[in-house]
C-alpha cells in the first residue's frame, strides 16, 4: 500500500507541474491573457455582488494589512518605496501642477459644504491647540530660539518696514505672483516701500500679511502712515552726534522714569513723562565755542546743578555741536519754534570768560571745576531749590565739582509743557531722527 500511494502522490505533482507549464504557455497568448483577465474580473465581481462575500473579503484584506503593518520592516520599507516613488512623479512638473490643481478643487468642493468647514475649523483648533499645550523638553525649546535668532532680524517687512526674525515671516512673494493673485499695480504701489519695489522678493510681517490677505492696506504701513522717518541730509548724518551731544542741540528734553521689567530687563516706561522746553541758543551759549573743530570738552548733563548725580557724562565736541545747531536752525520746526543762534558767538573762543548777563530763572545752569572764584561769582550760577532737605542736595558742593569739565542742567528752572499741548514735542526731542521736520498728520484723524 505505501508503494501504491507514493506512485500516486509521484502521478499527481507531475500532472500539476505539467498542467502548470500548459498554462505557461498559453499564457504567451496574448488573447488568452485578455480572456483568463476578463475571466477573473467577472468572477469577483460575482462574488462581490453578495454582500456577505465582500464583507469578508475587506475583512481578511484589512487583517492581512494590518498583520503586514505591524511589521517594522515591512512598513519601513513601504514608507520608503511610497515616499520614492511620490518624488519621481512629482519631479515633473505638469504633474505636480496637476496634482495641486486637483488637491484644490476637491478641498473647495468639499469646503463648500458648511458642516464640513466647521467641522475642519474645530479640528484644525483641537490640534492647534494641542500642539500649544504640549510639553517642550527646556534643550528643544533653548535649540529652537537659539536657531530662530541665529541670523538676527535681518529681514525688513516691505510694508511696514519692521525687522524681523526668518521665523517671524509670514509670506515671501514676488511682484509677479502679487498680480497674478488679482493686485493691483496701484494698491501694490501703496503697499511696498519705495525702494524695495520690484525687488526680487517682498516679505511680509504676520500682521502685514493678515490686511493683504483681506485686501486692505496694513495698519502700520509706512506710505499710508506718518511713520516714515524724514531723509537726513547727508551733512547732518556725518557729524554722527552722540547723545550727549544730540542733548544739546535738542529744543526739549523728555524726562522718563525706565525700569526694567519681565524676565528680559527690557526697558520699559514708568509714570508719566515730563516735557521740558529747552532754551538750545542759551544752551549752546554755555559751551565753550570752539576751541577747536577737532576739540572735545566733558560735559555732564544734571537735572539740576546742584546735584552730585549725573544723567548724563560724555567728551563732546563743541564744533560739531554747533555744526548740528546752525543746520538745524534752517530747518522748518526750528523757524516755527522760534530758534536761532547767535553768529557772533562762533568767533568767541571761550564764552565762560564772557557770559551773557541772565536772570536767576532762565540760567543756563553751568559750572565748570577748573574756574577760580571771582569767574565762578560772574558765572550764571542754579536755582537753588527751595527744598534743602532733598535727598540728593548737597550745599557744600553747589559749585565745585572734582572731575574738570562742564557741568550743564538746560532743564533747570523751566516750566514743563503738558504733551498734549505741545504738538511738536516728539520731533523736538530727538532731531537726529527727525532733524527738524514735522510728522504728517494721521490721515484718519
Ligand atoms: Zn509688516
Amino acid at each position: 500500500m505505501p508503494t501504491k500511494r507514493k506512485k500516486s502522490t509521484l502521478t499527481g505533482r507531475t500532472e500539476r507541474n505539467r498542467a502548470k507549464i500548459q498554462k505557461q504557455n498559453k499564457r504567451q497568448d496574448l488573447d488568452y491573457q485578455q480572456k483568463e483577465f476578463e475571466r477573473d474580473n467577472s468572477t469577483r465581481r460575482a462574488r462581490r455582488s453578495n454582500e456577505s462575500n465582500l464583507t469578508a473579503e475587506s475583512s481578511r484584506d484589512l487583517s492581512s494589512l494590518r498583520a503586514r503593518v505591524s511589521d517594522p520592516v515591512y512598513s519601513h520599507n513601504r514608507l520608503e518605496r511610497d515616499n520614492s516613488t511620490r518624488r519621481a512623479r512629482r519631479s515633473d512638473g505638469n504633474y505636480q501642477q496637476n496634482e495641486n490643481e486637483r488637491d484644490n478643487s476637491s478641498r473647495r468642493v468639499r469646503r463648500s459644504d458648511v458642516n464640513y468647514q466647521q467641522n475642519e475649523a474645530e479640528r484644525d483648533n483641537i490640534s492647534l491647540r494641542a500642539r500649544r499645550n504640549k510639553p517642550i523638553a527646556w534643550n528643544t525649546a533653548v535649540e529652537t530660539y537659539e536657531k530662530n535668532i541665529r541670523d538676527g532680524p535681518c529681514h525688513r517687512c516691505c510694508s511696514c518696514d519692521k525687522l524681523i526674525f526668518t521665523n517671524q515671516i509670514s509670506m515671501k512673494t514676488t511682484n509677479d505672483k502679487m498680480i497674478e493673485k488679482g493686485y493691483t499695480e496701484q494698491y501694490l504701489r501703496t503697499l511696498i516701500l519705495e525702494e524695495l519695489y520690484d525687488s526680487e522678493e517682498y516679505t511680509f510681517c504676520s500682521t502685514c500679511n493678515d490686511y493683504i490677505k483681506a485686501n486692505k492696506i496694513p495698519r502700520f504701513n509706512i506710505n499710508n502712515s506718518n511713520l516714515k522717518f524724514p531723509v537726513i541730509p547727508d551733512e547732518f548724518k556725518e557729524l554722527d552726534l552722540q547723545p550727549l551731544e544730540e542733548r544739546c542741540v535738542a529744543a526739549r528734553i523728555p524726562f522718563m522714569k525706565l525700569k526694567a521689567l519681565g524676565c528680559d530687563r527690557q526697558l520699559g516706561i514708568t509714570s508719566g513723562v515730563v516735557n521740558v522746553p529747552i532754551d538750545v541758543r542759551r544752551t549752546i551759549e554755555s559751551i565753550p565755542a570752539r576751541p577747536l573743530d577737532s576739540g572735545v570738552i566733558e560735559l555732564t548733563l544734571k537735572r539740576k546743578t546742584i546735584y552730585r548725580s549725573y544723567y548724563m557724562k560724555e567728551r563732546v565736541r563743541p564744533g560739531a555741536i554747533w555744526k548740528a545747531a546752525q543746520l538745524l536752525c534752517n530747518t522748518e520746526l526750528y523757524k516755527h519754534e522760534g530758534i536761532t543762534l547767535n553768529h557772533a558767538y562762533e568767533s568767541q573762543d571761550m564764552n565762560l570768560q564772557d557770559p551773557e548777563p541772565s536772570s536767576s530763572n532762565t540760567v543756563p545752569n553751568v559750572e565748570t571745576g577748573n574756574m577760580s572764584n571771582s569767574e565762578l561769582q560772574q558765572t550764571p550760577t542754579a536755582v537753588v531749590p527751595q527744598n534743602t532737605e532733598q535727598e540728593n542736595y548737597i550745599p557744600e558742593e553747589t559749585l565745585l565739582d572734582s572731575n574738570e569739565g562742564l557741568n550743564f542742567a538746560p532743564g533747570e528752572g523751566q516750566i514743563p509743557i503738558p504733551m498734549f499741548l505741545d504738538q511738536y514735542c516728539e520731533e523736538l526731542s530727538f532731531p537726529t531722527i527727525f532733524f527738524g521736520t514735522a510728522r504728517k498728520k494721521q490721515p484718519h484723524s
